[in-house]
């Protein structure tokens, strides 16, 4: 691999500029969910435990380059204390001077870095400025690696860098999962849209060796063989895409699943009157029907689909999981690959969006192989682009 982990550098006495994702949801200035904070524990013991102080660089929410009261790191310091196990120093407007005043093994919070317009641009003196507050950078932020920002790539430029533990574990699952997978390996691409993962989709029909499509988007395929879908989600001026899709994966020899029923109902709420209707291209639905889950078959269909399988990727759920009963063919499913997981027999990777969320409601996230917390840098890597903060990281 291409870059450094925390094992290859030496940080006694070092000042570590690290940067994280924090961005976390909180409400009247209490953190509700730690997620993200909890995954970057281990970087921050590792640093200090090899004899360095880790300087923390993060952006929280978009303050569009001003300063912003309402967006301050500084209400994360208890949460963030809590977490690490010992105190936090918050610094609005940090220094090199201020940094070496502070105990050598310190934890050092830098406030948000969006807070100046030269963070996005990535601007040259920020970079410089960022890279003069420490001796080594680490980068911990696989969430932000696709965009490339003053401290994400600029200062990765300018000093020693290395990945960070939760980088590091994000990079092992996804080359293990997509670069260098144990095959035979399938891909579910769920979701509302086709619209938002057509690239994600051409990447992966050449890589991978089953293709199951579900959701909103699956409608979208079926319509194109000539479906009438009713008022399904469906997006009608992308018939011509999903047939070039499809045919790309009869030309690459991937197969592709998509559901042969689907749960129909005319209302979309929790616990709505629904049918299990037989999904083809002769399938005429009323002017009021939605296709709002796979059926019962499909997602039997789609269980055993893994069963040949050695790595599976998962994006996206088979429906709208949220509203029940239309969770149905995603719990099914992803029980199904959970189990084969557990049973030593299928690596799992996750990722992206409301993947996180539907695997959490099948109650299977703890059983997967790897779940990353990671949006939009998860879609992109599968859709095979470099992630510039993972590019500029060198050995
Ligand atoms: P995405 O963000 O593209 O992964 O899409 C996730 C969203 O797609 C979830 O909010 C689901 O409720 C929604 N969804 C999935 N399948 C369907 C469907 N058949 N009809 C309507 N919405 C769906």
């Amino acid at each position: 691999m291409g870059w450094n982990s925390l094992d290859d550098m030496d940080l006694a006495g070092k000042r570590v500029l690290t940067r994280v994702d924090i961005n976390v949801p909180m409400e009247n200035g209490q953190v509700t969910d730690a997620t993200r904070i909890e995954r970057i524990v281990p970087t921050i013991k590792d640093i200090r435990a090899k004899g360095g102080s880790p300087v923390l660089l993060a952006h929280f929410g978009r303050p569009k380059g001003k300063p912003n009261p309402e967006m301050s790191l500084q209400p994360l310091i208890p949460a963030l204390e809590d977490a690490f196990g010992c105190p936090v120093t918050f610094v609005e407007r940090p220094s090199r001077d201020f940094i070496d005043a502070q105990p050598s093994d310190a934890v050092i919070l830098v406030e948000n870095t969006r807070f100046t317009p030269m963070e996005e641009a990535n601007d040259p003196q920020m970079a410089q400025f960022l890279a003069s507050l420490g001796d080594v950078f680490c980068n911990d932020a696989f969430s932000a690696a696709h965009r490339a920002h003053a401290s994400t790539t600029g200062v990765a430029h300018l000093l020693p860098n290395c990945a960070g533990r939760l980088m590091q574990a994000e990079l092992e699952a996804l080359e293990a999962a997509l670069s260098n997978p144990k095959r035979p390996v399938g891909a579910v691409v769920g979701g509302a849209k086709v619209s938002t993962k057509l690239d994600l989709l051409q990447n992966l029909v050449k890589k991978i060796d089953v293709l199951v499509i579900g959701g909103g988007m699956a409608n979208t395929f079926i319509a194109a063989q000539g479906a009438d879908l009713g008022a399904s989600l469906q997006e009608a001026d992308l018939h011509d895409t999903a047939r070039d899709i499809m045919a790309a994966a009869d030309a690459a020899g991937c197969t592709v699943i998509l559901p042969t029923d689907g749960r129909v109902a005319t209302e979309f709420k929790a616990g709505a009157d629904h049918d299990i209707i037989a999904l083809g291209q002769d399938t005429k639905l009323a002017a009021d029907q939605m296709v709002l889950d796979a059926g019962d078959d499909a997602a039997e269909t789609i269980a055993r689909s893994f069963d040949g399988l050695e790595t599976l990727i998962w994006n996206g759920p088979l429906g709208a999981f949220e509203i029940a009963p239309f969770d149905t063919a995603t719990v099914t499913a992803a029980k199904a690959a959970a189990a084969l997981t557990r049973a030593g027999k299928l690596v799992t990777v996750a990722g992206g969006g409301d993947t996180v969320a539907a695997l959490n409601q099948a109650g299977v996230a703890d059983d997967f192989t790897y779940i990353s917390t990671a949006g939009g840098a998860f879609l992109e890597w599968m859709e095979g682009k470099e992630l510039p903060g993972v590019a500029a990281l060198t050995r």
